[in-house]
Protein backbone atom coordinates (compact mmCIF):
# COMPACT_ATOMS: atom_id res chain seq x y z
CA UNK A 1 0.00 0.00 0.00
CA UNK A 2 1.21 3.39 -0.91
CA UNK A 3 1.01 6.52 1.83
CA UNK A 4 -0.08 9.93 0.47
CA UNK A 5 2.65 11.23 3.59
CA UNK A 6 6.08 10.39 1.26
CA UNK A 7 8.85 13.07 3.06
CA UNK A 8 12.20 13.92 1.83
CA UNK A 9 14.99 14.90 4.25
CA UNK A 10 18.09 16.57 2.96
CA UNK A 11 21.57 15.04 5.06
CA UNK A 12 23.64 17.85 4.91
CA UNK A 13 25.27 17.64 9.02
CA UNK A 14 26.96 14.02 7.45
CA UNK A 15 28.75 16.22 4.86
CA UNK A 16 26.22 13.45 2.49
CA UNK A 17 23.52 15.56 0.50
CA UNK A 18 21.37 13.33 0.72
CA UNK A 19 17.51 12.27 -0.11
CA UNK A 20 15.65 9.62 2.44
CA UNK A 21 12.11 8.81 0.99
CA UNK A 22 10.11 6.88 3.23
CA UNK A 23 6.53 7.08 5.66
CA UNK A 24 6.85 9.68 7.55
CA UNK A 25 6.23 9.39 11.28
CA UNK A 26 3.72 12.36 11.22
CA UNK A 27 1.85 10.60 8.94
CA UNK A 28 -1.81 12.47 8.42
CA UNK A 29 -4.30 9.90 6.87
CA UNK A 30 -6.55 12.05 4.67
CA UNK A 31 -10.79 12.24 4.35
CA UNK A 32 -12.09 10.82 1.32
CA UNK A 33 -14.89 13.18 2.46
CA UNK A 34 -12.14 16.11 1.46
CA UNK A 35 -11.45 15.56 -1.89
CA UNK A 36 -12.84 16.50 -5.27
CA UNK A 37 -14.21 14.01 -7.78
CA UNK A 38 -10.85 14.96 -9.78
CA UNK A 39 -8.89 14.61 -6.73
CA UNK A 40 -10.19 11.04 -6.12
CA UNK A 41 -9.64 10.15 -9.43
CA UNK A 42 -6.02 10.80 -8.98
CA UNK A 43 -6.07 9.19 -5.97
CA UNK A 44 -7.35 5.71 -7.36
CA UNK A 45 -5.27 5.96 -10.32
CA UNK A 46 -2.43 5.91 -7.98
CA UNK A 47 -3.27 2.89 -6.39
CA UNK A 48 -4.36 1.00 -10.37
CA UNK A 49 -8.01 1.81 -9.91
CA UNK A 50 -9.23 3.36 -13.34
CA UNK A 51 -12.10 6.40 -13.85
CA UNK A 52 -14.97 4.29 -13.28
CA UNK A 53 -14.52 2.80 -10.61
CA UNK A 54 -13.82 6.34 -9.20
CA UNK A 55 -17.71 7.31 -10.20
CA UNK A 56 -18.85 4.13 -8.11
CA UNK A 57 -17.13 5.32 -5.23
CA UNK A 58 -17.83 8.72 -5.90
CA UNK A 59 -21.70 7.92 -5.83
CA UNK A 60 -21.31 5.50 -2.79
CA UNK A 61 -19.93 8.45 -0.62
CA UNK A 62 -21.99 11.42 -1.69
CA UNK A 63 -24.85 10.07 -3.41
CA UNK A 64 -25.81 7.28 -1.14
CA UNK A 65 -24.40 8.44 2.07
CA UNK A 66 -22.23 5.23 2.34
CA UNK A 67 -20.22 5.31 5.64
CA UNK A 68 -19.54 1.17 5.86
CA UNK A 69 -17.11 1.00 2.60
CA UNK A 70 -16.35 -2.34 3.18
CA UNK A 71 -20.14 -3.59 2.75
CA UNK A 72 -20.46 -2.47 -0.44
CA UNK A 73 -20.65 -4.64 -3.25
CA UNK A 74 -17.86 -3.04 -5.32
CA UNK A 75 -16.10 -4.89 -8.50
CA UNK A 76 -12.77 -6.32 -6.99
CA UNK A 77 -10.32 -3.56 -7.94
CA UNK A 78 -12.56 -1.05 -5.88
CA UNK A 79 -12.81 -3.40 -2.94
CA UNK A 80 -9.14 -4.16 -2.79
CA UNK A 81 -8.27 -0.34 -2.44
CA UNK A 82 -11.12 -0.18 0.13
CA UNK A 83 -9.56 -2.85 1.89
CA UNK A 84 -6.07 -1.06 1.38
CA UNK A 85 -6.62 2.14 2.14
CA UNK A 86 -9.52 2.92 3.75
CA UNK A 87 -9.62 2.91 7.47
CA UNK A 88 -8.25 3.28 11.32
CA UNK A 89 -4.45 3.06 10.54
CA UNK A 90 -4.72 3.60 6.71
CA UNK A 91 -3.90 6.22 4.09
CA UNK A 92 -7.54 7.22 4.28
CA UNK A 93 -11.16 7.89 6.45
CA UNK A 94 -14.54 8.95 6.06
CA UNK A 95 -15.87 11.70 8.13
CA UNK A 96 -18.40 10.32 10.66
CA UNK A 97 -19.00 12.85 13.13
CA UNK A 98 -20.62 11.62 16.41
CA UNK A 99 -23.91 12.67 17.44
CA UNK A 100 -23.64 13.78 20.23
CA UNK A 101 -26.93 15.56 21.10
CA UNK A 102 -30.39 15.68 19.10
CA UNK A 103 -33.06 17.79 19.41
CA UNK A 104 -36.36 18.30 18.40
CA UNK A 105 -38.62 20.92 17.76
CA UNK A 106 -42.39 20.92 19.00
CA UNK A 107 -43.64 20.90 15.76
CA UNK A 108 -41.29 18.23 14.72
CA UNK A 109 -40.18 20.24 11.90
CA UNK A 110 -36.74 21.14 13.16
CA UNK A 111 -34.34 18.84 14.26
CA UNK A 112 -30.59 20.20 15.61
CA UNK A 113 -27.50 17.95 16.09
CA UNK A 114 -24.66 18.22 17.70
CA UNK A 115 -22.13 16.36 16.10
CA UNK A 116 -18.34 15.56 17.71
CA UNK A 117 -15.43 15.96 15.08
CA UNK A 118 -12.49 13.67 15.14
CA UNK A 119 -10.56 16.31 17.29
CA UNK A 120 -13.41 16.57 19.78
CA UNK A 121 -14.29 19.78 18.86
CA UNK A 122 -18.59 20.02 18.39
CA UNK A 123 -20.30 21.89 15.69
CA UNK A 124 -23.91 22.14 15.05
CA UNK A 125 -26.10 21.10 12.11
CA UNK A 126 -29.90 22.18 11.52
CA UNK A 127 -32.58 20.31 9.31
CA UNK A 128 -35.29 22.40 8.95
CA UNK A 129 -38.80 21.35 6.53
CA UNK A 130 -40.84 23.71 5.95
CA UNK A 131 -42.99 24.52 3.29
CA UNK A 132 -42.40 21.56 1.50
CA UNK A 133 -38.62 22.29 1.20
CA UNK A 134 -36.25 20.33 3.25
CA UNK A 135 -33.32 22.67 4.02
CA UNK A 136 -29.52 21.66 5.93
CA UNK A 137 -28.22 24.48 7.99
CA UNK A 138 -24.34 23.58 8.31
CA UNK A 139 -21.57 24.82 10.15
CA UNK A 140 -18.38 25.74 8.77
CA UNK A 141 -15.95 26.93 11.39
CA UNK A 142 -15.83 25.25 15.36
CA UNK A 143 -16.60 28.88 17.16
CA UNK A 144 -16.41 32.13 15.17
CA UNK A 145 -13.70 35.18 15.41
CA UNK A 146 -16.70 37.51 13.91
CA UNK A 147 -17.83 38.25 17.47
CA UNK A 148 -20.86 39.68 16.55
CA UNK A 149 -22.76 41.12 20.08
CA UNK A 150 -26.32 39.31 19.08
CA UNK A 151 -24.47 36.10 18.23
CA UNK A 152 -24.10 32.72 21.12
CA UNK A 153 -21.19 31.78 18.76
CA UNK A 154 -19.30 34.59 18.39
CA UNK A 155 -19.73 35.35 21.93
CA UNK A 156 -17.42 31.73 22.12
CA UNK A 157 -14.80 32.81 20.11
CA UNK A 158 -12.61 31.20 17.26
CA UNK A 159 -11.48 27.48 17.66
CA UNK A 160 -10.75 26.30 14.25
CA UNK A 161 -11.79 26.54 10.39
CA UNK A 162 -13.56 23.14 9.49
CA UNK A 163 -12.17 20.93 6.51
CA UNK A 164 -14.38 20.61 3.59
CA UNK A 165 -15.10 16.78 4.18
CA UNK A 166 -16.03 17.92 7.79
CA UNK A 167 -18.80 20.44 5.95
CA UNK A 168 -19.62 17.77 3.39
CA UNK A 169 -20.45 15.53 6.04
CA UNK A 170 -22.72 17.40 8.00
CA UNK A 171 -25.23 17.35 4.66
CA UNK A 172 -24.60 13.80 4.09
CA UNK A 173 -25.72 12.97 7.92
CA UNK A 174 -28.73 15.07 7.32
CA UNK A 175 -29.56 13.24 4.15
CA UNK A 176 -29.49 9.78 5.92
CA UNK A 177 -31.68 11.53 8.67
CA UNK A 178 -34.05 12.59 5.89
CA UNK A 179 -33.77 9.29 4.39
CA UNK A 180 -35.41 7.40 7.71
CA UNK A 181 -37.95 10.14 8.32
CA UNK A 182 -39.49 9.73 4.91
CA UNK A 183 -37.74 8.15 2.05
CA UNK A 184 -39.50 10.19 -0.17
CA UNK A 185 -38.28 13.39 0.85
CA UNK A 186 -35.20 15.26 -0.24
CA UNK A 187 -32.50 17.58 0.58
CA UNK A 188 -32.32 20.48 -1.74
CA UNK A 189 -31.31 23.85 -0.07
CA UNK A 190 -28.68 24.91 2.06
CA UNK A 191 -27.89 27.62 3.81
CA UNK A 192 -24.36 28.29 5.45
CA UNK A 193 -25.86 29.81 8.52
CA UNK A 194 -24.36 28.07 11.39
CA UNK A 195 -21.31 28.57 13.52
CA UNK A 196 -18.64 30.67 11.91
CA UNK A 197 -18.07 32.74 8.82
CA UNK A 198 -18.04 30.97 6.01
CA UNK A 199 -16.27 33.44 4.10
CA UNK A 200 -13.36 33.31 6.68
CA UNK A 201 -12.72 29.81 5.48
CA UNK A 202 -13.21 30.83 1.70
CA UNK A 203 -11.19 27.66 0.22
CA UNK A 204 -12.50 24.55 2.22
CA UNK A 205 -16.03 26.10 2.25
CA UNK A 206 -15.58 26.01 -1.90
CA UNK A 207 -13.78 22.64 -2.30
CA UNK A 208 -16.94 21.71 0.16
CA UNK A 209 -20.12 22.99 -2.30
CA UNK A 210 -18.41 21.93 -5.40
CA UNK A 211 -18.56 18.21 -3.89
CA UNK A 212 -22.20 19.18 -2.54
CA UNK A 213 -23.82 20.43 -5.60
CA UNK A 214 -22.12 17.81 -7.73
CA UNK A 215 -25.06 16.07 -9.81
CA UNK A 216 -23.31 12.41 -8.99
CA UNK A 217 -23.47 12.92 -5.57
CA UNK A 218 -25.84 15.43 -3.13
CA UNK A 219 -27.13 17.01 -6.23
CA UNK A 220 -28.21 20.13 -4.54
CA UNK A 221 -28.59 22.51 -6.79
CA UNK A 222 -25.87 25.60 -6.62
CA UNK A 223 -28.61 28.17 -6.80
CA UNK A 224 -30.27 26.58 -3.77
CA UNK A 225 -27.12 27.17 -1.71
CA UNK A 226 -27.13 30.53 0.21
CA UNK A 227 -23.84 31.81 1.34
CA UNK A 228 -24.48 33.98 4.68
CA UNK A 229 -21.08 36.72 5.27
CA UNK A 230 -21.29 39.44 7.72
CA UNK A 231 -18.98 41.00 5.64
CA UNK A 232 -15.54 40.59 4.70
CA UNK A 233 -14.85 42.62 1.72
CA UNK A 234 -12.29 40.13 -0.11
CA UNK A 235 -14.08 37.15 -0.04
CA UNK A 236 -17.36 38.78 -1.77
CA UNK A 237 -15.05 40.07 -4.35
CA UNK A 238 -13.55 36.91 -5.11
CA UNK A 239 -16.51 35.34 -5.11
CA UNK A 240 -17.70 37.49 -7.75
CA UNK A 241 -14.27 37.67 -9.84
CA UNK A 242 -14.64 33.28 -9.64
CA UNK A 243 -18.45 33.74 -10.72
CA UNK A 244 -19.42 31.73 -8.08
CA UNK A 245 -23.00 30.22 -8.79
CA UNK A 246 -23.91 30.22 -5.24
CA UNK A 247 -26.72 32.84 -3.32
CA UNK A 248 -25.34 35.53 -1.31
CA UNK A 249 -26.77 36.79 1.52
CA UNK A 250 -25.22 40.12 3.16
CA UNK A 251 -25.42 40.09 7.38
CA UNK A 252 -26.38 44.01 7.65
CA UNK A 253 -27.66 45.10 10.98
CA UNK A 254 -26.89 48.80 11.09
CA UNK A 255 -27.54 51.52 8.88
CA UNK A 256 -24.58 53.88 10.00
CA UNK A 257 -21.15 52.95 10.64
CA UNK A 258 -21.72 53.38 14.58
CA UNK A 259 -24.92 51.43 14.36
CA UNK A 260 -23.49 47.92 12.43
CA UNK A 261 -20.07 48.75 14.33
CA UNK A 262 -22.02 48.61 17.87
CA UNK A 263 -23.58 45.31 16.82
CA UNK A 264 -20.86 43.46 14.11
CA UNK A 265 -17.39 44.16 15.66
CA UNK A 266 -16.36 42.83 11.97
CA UNK A 267 -17.24 46.20 10.63
CA UNK A 268 -14.13 47.63 12.44
CA UNK A 269 -12.23 46.04 9.52
CA UNK A 270 -14.26 46.12 6.67
CA UNK A 271 -16.56 49.51 7.52
CA UNK A 272 -19.96 49.51 5.82
CA UNK A 273 -18.52 51.31 3.06
CA UNK A 274 -16.53 48.87 1.97
CA UNK A 275 -18.97 46.54 2.33
CA UNK A 276 -21.96 48.32 0.38
CA UNK A 277 -19.21 49.07 -2.28
CA UNK A 278 -18.11 45.55 -2.60
CA UNK A 279 -21.91 44.60 -3.27
CA UNK A 280 -22.19 47.37 -5.97
CA UNK A 281 -19.16 45.53 -7.69
CA UNK A 282 -20.41 42.00 -6.95
CA UNK A 283 -23.79 42.84 -8.46
CA UNK A 284 -22.22 44.81 -11.35
CA UNK A 285 -20.05 41.85 -11.99
CA UNK A 286 -22.59 38.79 -11.46
CA UNK A 287 -25.68 40.26 -12.29
CA UNK A 288 -27.67 38.49 -9.25
CA UNK A 289 -29.22 39.62 -6.78
CA UNK A 290 -27.91 40.02 -3.36
CA UNK A 291 -29.87 38.97 -0.24
CA UNK A 292 -29.45 41.53 2.89
CA UNK A 293 -30.15 39.77 6.41
CA UNK A 294 -31.43 42.06 8.71
CA UNK A 295 -31.57 40.86 12.78
CA UNK A 296 -34.13 43.07 14.00
CA UNK A 297 -33.05 44.10 17.86
CA UNK A 298 -35.40 46.27 20.06
CA UNK A 299 -33.98 49.65 20.30
CA UNK A 300 -30.97 48.97 18.40
CA UNK A 301 -32.06 48.87 14.87
CA UNK A 302 -35.51 49.16 14.23
CA UNK A 303 -36.56 52.23 13.72
CA UNK A 304 -38.26 53.96 11.03
CA UNK A 305 -35.60 56.65 10.43
CA UNK A 306 -33.11 53.34 10.51
CA UNK A 307 -35.47 51.99 7.74
CA UNK A 308 -35.25 55.32 5.80
CA UNK A 309 -31.58 55.19 5.99
CA UNK A 310 -31.34 51.22 4.65
CA UNK A 311 -33.24 52.88 1.43
CA UNK A 312 -30.50 54.96 0.68
CA UNK A 313 -27.71 53.01 1.49
CA UNK A 314 -29.09 49.78 -0.77
CA UNK A 315 -30.71 52.22 -3.56
CA UNK A 316 -29.41 50.87 -7.08
CA UNK A 317 -28.36 47.28 -5.96
CA UNK A 318 -30.96 44.51 -6.76
CA UNK A 319 -31.60 43.37 -3.46
CA UNK A 320 -34.18 41.18 -1.54
CA UNK A 321 -34.30 42.11 2.28
CA UNK A 322 -34.75 39.39 5.00
CA UNK A 323 -35.93 40.53 8.02
CA UNK A 324 -35.28 38.30 11.44
CA UNK A 325 -36.71 38.91 14.71
CA UNK A 326 -34.08 38.29 17.33
CA UNK A 327 -33.77 35.07 18.60
CA UNK A 328 -33.42 35.15 22.43
CA UNK A 329 -29.74 35.71 23.05
CA UNK A 330 -26.80 37.50 24.94
CA UNK A 331 -29.38 39.77 26.90
CA UNK A 332 -30.83 41.54 23.62
CA UNK A 333 -34.30 41.62 23.07
CA UNK A 334 -36.18 41.36 19.62
CA UNK A 335 -38.21 43.42 17.78
CA UNK A 336 -41.79 43.63 18.57
CA UNK A 337 -43.78 42.29 15.76
CA UNK A 338 -45.79 45.71 15.36
CA UNK A 339 -42.43 47.54 14.95
CA UNK A 340 -41.06 44.98 12.16
CA UNK A 341 -44.04 45.76 10.03
CA UNK A 342 -43.83 49.00 10.35
CA UNK A 343 -40.07 48.53 9.29
CA UNK A 344 -40.84 46.51 6.49
CA UNK A 345 -43.46 48.85 4.94
CA UNK A 346 -40.98 51.27 4.60
CA UNK A 347 -38.37 49.05 2.76
CA UNK A 348 -41.10 47.86 0.61
CA UNK A 349 -42.20 51.69 0.21
CA UNK A 350 -39.05 52.05 -1.07
CA UNK A 351 -38.32 49.56 -3.94
CA UNK A 352 -37.28 46.52 -2.18
CA UNK A 353 -39.00 43.18 -1.66
CA UNK A 354 -38.77 42.29 1.70
CA UNK A 355 -40.11 39.46 3.79
CA UNK A 356 -39.85 37.66 7.43
CA UNK A 357 -37.71 34.93 8.34
CA UNK A 358 -39.69 32.32 9.53
CA UNK A 359 -38.36 31.73 12.91
CA UNK A 360 -38.00 27.92 12.95
CA UNK A 361 -36.79 25.84 15.90
CA UNK A 362 -36.57 28.17 18.21
CA UNK A 363 -37.97 26.16 21.13
CA UNK A 364 -34.81 23.63 20.08
CA UNK A 365 -32.48 26.49 20.29
CA UNK A 366 -31.92 25.88 16.86
CA UNK A 367 -32.19 29.13 15.55
CA UNK A 368 -29.37 32.09 13.89
CA UNK A 369 -26.43 32.65 16.72
CA UNK A 370 -28.48 30.42 19.25
CA UNK A 371 -25.77 27.35 19.07
CA UNK A 372 -23.83 25.16 20.97
CA UNK A 373 -23.72 28.03 23.80
CA UNK A 374 -27.25 26.85 24.46
CA UNK A 375 -25.39 22.99 25.47
CA UNK A 376 -22.70 24.41 27.44
CA UNK A 377 -26.02 25.89 29.61
CA UNK A 378 -27.86 22.79 29.94
CA UNK A 379 -24.24 20.85 30.79
CA UNK A 380 -23.64 23.62 33.39
CA UNK A 381 -26.97 23.34 34.76
S1 LIG B 1 -23.54 35.99 13.46
FE1 LIG B 1 -22.31 34.64 12.13
S2 LIG B 1 -20.46 35.87 11.71
FE2 LIG B 1 -21.45 36.84 13.48
S3 LIG B 1 -20.43 35.86 15.25
FE3 LIG B 1 -22.30 34.69 14.80
S4 LIG B 1 -21.59 32.98 13.52
FE4 LIG B 1 -19.98 34.57 13.47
Amino acid sequence: MKFAGLFEIELECTGVRGCIRGVSDTFQPRSLHDLSFSELVEVLAAGGVILHHARALWRAIHRDCELDLASRDFLPPLKRWVHESVGEGKAYFLDAPEVVDEIRSSDGLTRKFLLRLRDGQTIETVLMGYDGRQTVCVSTQAGCAMGCVFCATGQMGFVRHLRPGEIVAQVLHARRVLKTIDPKKRLRNMVLMGMGEPLHNYDAVMSALGSISDVGGCSIGPTKISISTVGVVPSILRLAEEQRPYRLAVSLHGSTEEERAALVPASKRWSLAMLIDACRQYGAITGKRIFFEWTLIAGKNDSPETAARLVELLRGIDAHINLIPLNPTGGFAGTQSETGHEFQKILIAGGFPCTFRQRRGIDVAAGCGMLKAEKRVRATV
